[in-house]
């Protein structure tokens, strides 16, 4: 039962019991009688008193019992009595007291009987009319809720210090807290104060975060919404949210607005995309329209976050808009440290767990994937009963989080287990044999995720660029599987579909994208946009003749059988190192970089890969590889 129907019954049953109560105290207990009755005693000389108040009389006999009556309204007593025949002596004998009507319980009881009916009657609609308007009341307050808000001394403060890595961007925002905190400074100066900042980055890199801990820094309120939320509504609700988080923006300056995932309702305008098109328009408008609205130095700042600025609609960067852009990048080895060591504070770490070991095995990981990564070790601790978290829970975290969790539910028959060890000893074998390749880290046939298998390495050293030469050894090595497959057992199962997914796309780019063929040239061919944001064109622009396509395809088939000749040239001379590792991984399911190493017993053609370059590896920017054979 909802509440305010409950206190409804309630109160009515409580009024209903006063009326009760009041009505039997009227009454209290004496007996009823009749005038006529009355008449007769009174001439009888039964009487003893007579209390007359109101219309009520109360007559008290010889016997000292009591009854009531009523007489009729307007005449008095003695008139009434005398009507019925009884002697004006008889009547004047008796004592008779006229009480003024008492008050409140003379009224209550005339009132209650006549009056209850339309009092519960009116409470009842009273009730019903509430309800409805309630209702009303919350569809003109749907399109007003807008966002949520953490007040200026939440609890849950976050702060820079929750924040590791982003230096840049951190260093940047640093000037906007100072602006929330001192805006009189720089309105002496003259200085405009920026209305909004664009925070662009990969999903997980901490822009989420990175706001509120503005907001926390600079003691403001933080108000937030997000651009997904005004998707699901119905046309004109994301236009009058976004007036009213700008309204109580204003009343509680200075402050944050925070707008999460912009890029849902900024896409550019006009594309034609979706169906909510019309609404995303108008919300985007109305932004638009607030945001020129206030004054520069009213003290709120709008803060926007993107991973997606390439779709973003170009009015929303114009000057007096979005026009401080900061990108987060992903971060770097000291960086994951930093994230680790934050998300480690809560937890029990076992002694002697080294973080920076952690952050050397999760090259490519996001912030949100190292918070995770901690956390699922928290809980593998947990289920494991230790007392505290040990290495190897933070080691196979790592490798949860990277490709699903482990399904060692999943029986594979003797055969398919020989095939999976296979395929994953040709990817790590075909790595450890070419010069440019990193070092295998691990491999395994331990079923996670979607892969049956997988072998994963991790790159050595700094990389912003790469070389053609890189690209060719990749696809061999990604093709490793493939050829082991054909090799030994001189058939291919479907594991390898992920394999030529990834390596056909290598392909395709090195040709028509990194201008890696020679006999294309130095060319883009087909306009796309960045593979990381994907979107605004969901089909290519292609800008070349059928001559053209015809030799693209003749290339990126010239590149995967180059890289497929290598991959099973290497794999046939090296069959004796292919089945002693293969044998070794089948009896022990995971073989860790020495593992490896001590069963392949060739030496890493890359001389960084060899052990005992190990000291003097550089720190890595690349993500870590993983080959996997599909399950
Ligand atoms: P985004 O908004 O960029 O997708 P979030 O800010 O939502 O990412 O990050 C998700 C979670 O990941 C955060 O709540 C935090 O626990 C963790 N995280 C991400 N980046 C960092 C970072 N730089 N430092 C500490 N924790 C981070
Ligand atoms: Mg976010
Ligand atoms: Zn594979």
């Amino acid at each position: 039962m909802n509440p305010t129907l409950r206190n409804a019954l309630i109160f009515i049953g409580a009024i209903l019991l006063t009326g009760v109560v009041l009505a039997s105290m009227t009454l209290e207990n004496a007996k009823k009688t009749d005038i006529a009755t009355l008449a007769n005693d009174v001439q009888n000389g039964n009487v003893t008193k007579l209390v007359v108040s109101g219309n009520e009389v109360t007559v008290t006999y010889k016997d000292n019992t009591q009854a009531r009556t009523q007489k009729e309204e307007g005449d008095s007593l003695p008139t009434v009595l005398k009507n019925y025949g009884v002697d004006t002596e008889k009547t004047r004998a008796i004592p008779t007291e006229v009480k003024e009507p008492s008050g409140w319980s003379y009224w209550l009881s005339i009132l209650i009987p006549n009056f209850l009916p339309i009092v519960l009657l009116v409470l009842v609609m009273w009730f019903f009319f509430r309800q409805v308007q309630g209702q009303n009341n919350r569809a003109m307050q749907f399109g007003q809720m807008a966002g949520h808000e953490i007040p200026k001394d939440a609890k849950d403060k976050i702060t820079f210090k929750d924040v590791a890595g982003v230096k840049e961007a951190k260093h940047e925002l640093v000037e906007i807290v100072d602006f929330l905190k001192t805006p009189e400074k720089f309105s002496a100066f003259g200085a405009k104060i920026p209305k909004g900042v664009l925070l662009m980055g990969t999903p997980g890199t901490g822009k989420t975060l990175l706001a509120r801990a503005v907001a926390g820094e600079a003691g403001v309120p933080f108000l937030f919404i997000s651009g997904s939320e005004f998707v699901e509504m119905f046309v004109g609700v994301g236009a009058s949210r976004v007036r009213d988080l700008f309204e109580r923006a204003k009343k509680n300056a200075p402050c944050i607005v925070f707008i999460d995932e912009i890029d849902a309702v900024g896409r550019q305008r006009g594309s034609g995309l979706g169906g909510s098109h019309d609404e995303r328009e108008q919300t985007l408008n109305q932004i638009l329209v607030e945001m020129d609205g206030f004054e520069p130095n009213a003290g709120v700042i709008v803060i926007a976050a993107t991973n997606r600025p390439d779709v973003l609609d170009p009015a929303l960067l114009r000057p007096g808009r979005f026009d401080r852009r900061i990108v987060l990048d992903p971060p770097d080895i000291d960086d994951r440290e930093a994230i680790i060591k934050i998300h480690a504070k809560k937890k029990p770490l076992a002694k002697g767990v080294s973080l920076r070991k952690l952050a050397e095995r999760t090259p490519g990981f996001s912030g949100a994937d190292l918070a995770n990564l901690m956390n699922e070790a928290a809980i593998l601790a947990v289920r494991r009963n230790k007392t505290s978290i040990n290495e190897d829970e933070l080691l196979e975290s790592i490798e949860k989080v990277m490709l699903g969790p482990e399904r060692r539910g999943r029986v594979m028959n003797e055969h398919e287990r020989e095939i999976t060890a296979y395929h994953e000893v040709g990817h790590a074998l075909v790595a450890h044999l070419l010069p440019h390749s990193d070092p295998v880290q691990k491999v395994s046939i331990i079923s996670r995720g979607r892969a049956a298998g997988y072998t994963i390495k991790t790159p050595t050293e700094d990389r912003h660029m790469r070389t053609r030469e890189e690209y060719r050894e990749d696809m061999a090595v990604g093709l490793g599987g493939y050829a082991a497959e054909q090799i030994i057992f001189g058939d291919i199962t479907t594991g390898a579909s992920s394999d030529m997914r990834h390596i056909t796309q290598t392909a395709r780019d090195m040709v028509t994208q990194w201008g890696m063929s020679e006999v294309l040239g130095p060319r883009v061919y087909g306009e796309r946009s960045d593979m990381i944001f994907l979107g605004r064109d969901i089909h290519e622009n292609r800008d070349y003749s059928d001559k053209k396509a015809e030799l693209i395809d003749t290339e990126i088939d010239g590149l995967i059988r180059e890289a497929l000749d290598r991959a099973k040239t290497l794999i046939a001379d090296n069959r004796e190192a292919m089945d002693k590792v293969a044998k070794v991984l089948l009896e022990k399911e995971t073989l860790e970089r020495e593992a490896f190493l001590e069963a392949i017993g060739l030496p890493a053609a890359n001389p960084d890969n060899r052990p005992e370059a190990g000291r003097k590896r550089k720190e890595e920017r690349g993500k870590a590889e993983v080959e996997e054979a599909e399950a």
